[in-house]
This record gives C-alpha cells, sequence and structure tokens, in this order.
C-alpha cells in the first residue's frame, strides 16, 4: 500500500451522538453565547415536538431565543440575508440549527452574516464566491453554531461547508470556511427515525454519494478512506430496511453513524462530479438534493469506470465489493462496471431507479446545465478522478434520461 501526503484538519467541534441527546442543545448553546437565534424549517421540527423540546432545553440552561422557521429546501440567500439581519437586530450571540442540512447550511451562512454585514444591502452573496469572482473574507468574528441533525444524509453537522441558492441567477453554490464548523452537533437518531420513506431515500443516497465520491476523488486522504468504506457497508446494509421500516432504531442508528462518517470524508476528501451535478440541477429546478445526485450517479460511474486509470478501477472494484458484489482480486475494469450493478441495484431497492425526465428536466436545457457545470464547479470537477470535458458533461447528462 502507498500512502499519498495528507493533511488532517478537524476544527474543535463536540459532537454528541446518540438517543436523546437533543438534551444536550442548551448545555451547548451556553457554551457560546446568551441569546440564540434557533433556526429551522417550516415545519417538521415543530410538528414533531423537536422545537419545543429544544426550546425547552435552551430555557432551562437560562439562554434567551428569537426563532427564525423560514429555511425551505435549497436555501436561498434571501432567506440567509432576512435571518441574518434578525440576528444583528434581535443582538443573537450563537445560531442554533435544527433540522435537515439545509437548516443546518441556512444556520452556518447566518452565522457569517450576522457577524460581518455592515448594512442593509449586504448580502451573503458576496461571501460565496461564484467561479471566478472574489468573495469577500469570513473570520474568525463568524458567529458560534451548534446544530442538530434531523435527517441522515448531508452530513453538514460536520462539514465547513455551506449551500446555498441565488434564485435570481439559478446558482446553487457551495462556500467553504473553517468557522462555519459547527462547535457543538448532535446526533440524536430520534429525529431522523420521523422521515418518510421517500425522504429517507433521497437523504441517505446523499450518504452513499459523499462516501464513494471522497473515496474516488482526487482528494485522495487515507484517513477519510475509513469513514467512506465503512459509511459505504453501513448504507448497504442499512439503507433498504430503513425505507423500508422506518421505526427498526438500530438500522436508523446505522445510517446516522454513516451520515456522520461521510460527513467528515468530504470535510476531508471533498465532493466530485456528483455532486457538481446536482447543485446544478438543484440550482435550476429545485431538487430535492440526493434525489438529484441518485438520478446521475449511474451514469457518472460508468463514464468514469470506462476512462479512468488503474486508481479508478481499483477503488471502484473495492465500492463493488462494498455494494455486495463478490469480487476476487485483482481490479480489473469488468470488476470494477460490476459497481454499477451494485448500485443500480440499490437504488431500485429504495425507488429512486429514475430518470431526469421523470421530475421535468428539459432536454434542451442540458448545454447549458453543462456550460453552467464547467464555469462554476470547477473545485468539485478538479477532485473527479478523470478529466472532464463539456462533451462528457453532455453525455453524462443524455444518459441520465
Ligand atoms: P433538507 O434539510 O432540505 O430537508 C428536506 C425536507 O425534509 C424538508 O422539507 C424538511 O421539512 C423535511 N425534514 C427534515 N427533517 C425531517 C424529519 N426528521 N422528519 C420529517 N421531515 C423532515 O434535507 P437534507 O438534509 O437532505 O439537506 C439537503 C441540503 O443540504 C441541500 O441544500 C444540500 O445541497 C445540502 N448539503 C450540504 C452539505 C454540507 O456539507 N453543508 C453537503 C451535502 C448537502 P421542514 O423544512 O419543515 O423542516
Ligand atoms: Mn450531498
Amino acid at each position: 500500500m502507498s500512502i499519498s501526503e495528507f493533511q488532517h484538519q478537524l476544527p474543535e467541534c463536540n459532537l454528541f451522538f446518540g438517543k436523546n441527546t437533543l438534551q444536550k442543545i442548551g448545555q451547548e448553546g451556553k457554551r457560546w453565547g446568551k441569546r440564540a437565534l434557533l433556526v429551522t424549517g417550516r415545519k417538521s421540527m415543530q410538528e414533531l415536538g423537536f422545537l419545543q423540546e429544544a426550546i425547552d432545553c435552551l430555557e432551562s440552561e437560562g439562554l434567551s431565543w428569537v426563532h427564525y422557521n423560514k429555511v425551505q429546501p435549497n436555501p436561498t440567500v434571501q432567506i440567509v440575508d432576512e435571518g441574518a439581519k434578525m440576528a444583528q437586530e434581535k443582538s443573537c450571540d450563537v445560531i442554533v440549527a435544527l433540522g435537515g442540512g439545509s437548516a443546518i447550511d441556512t444556520g452556518k451562512a447566518i452565522a457569517v452574516g450576522a457577524a460581518h454585514f455592515s448594512n442593509s444591502d449586504s448580502t451573503i452573496w458576496d461571501y460565496v464566491g461564484v467561479g471566478e469572482q472574489k468573495a469577500c473574507r469570513i473570520t474568525s468574528r463568524t458567529l458560534p453554531l451548534v446544530v442538530a441533525t434531523s435527517t441522515s444524509g448531508s452530513g453538514s453537522h460536520v462539514t465547513p461547508y455551506a449551500v446555498i441558492t441565488n434564485s435570481r441567477t439559478e446558482q446553487k453554490v457551495g462556500f467553504y470556511s473553517k468557522y462555519i464548523f459547527p462547535k457543538g452537533s448532535i446526533v440524536d437518531v430520534r429525529l431522523p427515525s420521523k422521515m418518510s420513506a421517500d425522504l429517507t431515500a433521497n437523504t441517505g443516497f446523499d450518504v452513499l454519494a459523499h462516501a464513494t465520491e471522497s473515496f474516488t476523488g482526487r482528494g485522495d486522504h487515507p484517513i477519510a478512506d475509513i469513514y467512506s468504506l465503512k459509511a459505504m457497508e453501513l448504507v448497504k446494509d442499512n439503507l433498504p430496511e430503513v425505507c423500508r421500516n422506518g421505526g427498526n432504531m438500530k438500522a436508523r442508528s446505522c445510517m446516522a453513524l454513516a451520515d456522520t462518517m461521510a460527513g467528515l470524508a468530504i470535510t476531508l476528501a471533498g465532493t466530485t462530479m456528483g455532486h457538481a451535478l446536482s447543485q446544478i440541477l438543484g440550482g435550476h429546478y429545485d431538487f430535492p438534493h440526493g434525489l438529484a445526485t441518485a438520478l446521475v450517479s449511474s451514469a457518472i460511474w460508468r463514464f468514469t469506470i470506462e476512462n479512468g486509470d488503474k486508481r479508478a478501477v481499483e477503488r471502484y472494484t473495492r465500492i463493488a465489493q462494498k455494494l455486495g458484489e463478490k469480487i476476487t482480486p485483482p481490479p480489473t475494469r469488468e470488476k470494477a462496471m460490476r459497481a454499477v450493478k451494485g448500485l443500480n441495484e440499490l437504488l431500485q431497492t429504495i425507488g429512486i431507479d429514475k430518470s431526469l425526465s421523470d421530475f421535468g428536466v428539459r432536454k434542451r436545457d442540458i448545454d447549458r446545465l453543462a456550460q453552467d457545470t464547467l464555469e462554476y464547479m470547477r473545485v468539485d470537477l478538479g477532485r473527479h478522478p478523470t478529466q472532464i470535458s463539456r462533451k462528457n458533461l453532455v453525455s453524462v447528462l443524455e444518459e441520465s434520461f
């Protein structure tokens, strides 16, 4: 085994994993502030009673709070800007986000905005930096963030990334800062166990996407590999079960662990072409993120295995094994291709073996989607194990119809 050069930088984060850990939210909030902006989506956390539970915990630790509940999937610049200005007006000194990747990403972006906005025209978009555009600097003034994740998907509770959509330009772009890595992170398995089968499948596929992209990408990180491989195994063994039987808490715990490991893996090694395309689709079509990733995955894997070097062949062969294919060494392109078979079987079992046309994507948009991907998803494309041309993007998109 040859080991590549790597860095291992994980910001300090208190992570609590397990049943009832939501109870830690007050204690964690109190370590960082006195007045919390509590960021959630519009419905789920309130309806399931977790919002009230979080409020009770904050109050019992002596924190005051202001609730901001406007987050929607594919959170927008406008929602972030409004939340950041509210945090400033109400003098909040800590951001507490409760929900899925969208609520957590919004919380992260609000933490930046609340600390850096200087006037009523300030906007988070200036801190995102699209393509060649230079972004404003995010500093250590960023408000501290405590989060509790309610999906087993985005991994956002353990990443330094946030993904925000500009609905005017239809661009969905991620930004990075070590200052938005949550200071306190809660994975209480009671929360994701309430997801519907559809939501479980979409968000659960995102975990596999993080694990396989970080494992195959040029981020090449031996410690991320350990997280990625374990996450693949956990997804293969538990995602079909949680889609069938949402009340199986053991399987739900395994998915929550897989989500956390895959989140750490992308923190260390990043994502690749799957996330590049899924963000572009999310920006133009307001797609559920995990579903968008699933719809293009099969074509991307096939393209990469056909065109990949020896390392890519070896990596996809290991993925095939993790997805249950019985393969003996040495790795070959043919054996690597069995990863696509394992992937398609999994997609079918969890009910998302669908095509882009099933969700209203128009063939005539393919050129624009490919162009946008090249223009502002360069970092993800650059990490992909193969070179990617405009022609490659077009054919992967065409194959996903
Ligand atoms: P979302 O946070 O978008 O949530 C999707 C839907 O699920 C919402 O309608 C929400 O409702 C509902 N919901 C959330 N939790 C529950 C629950 N426990 N029970 C029932 N319903 C629930 O989903 P994801 O977690 O998949 O996050 C996706 C976002 O994360 C995307 O924008 C994606 O780009 C981003 N992402 C971020 C990464 C990062 O590192 N920062 C990495 C990868 C993806 P309601 O709004 O009412 O709460
Ligand atoms: Mn993702």
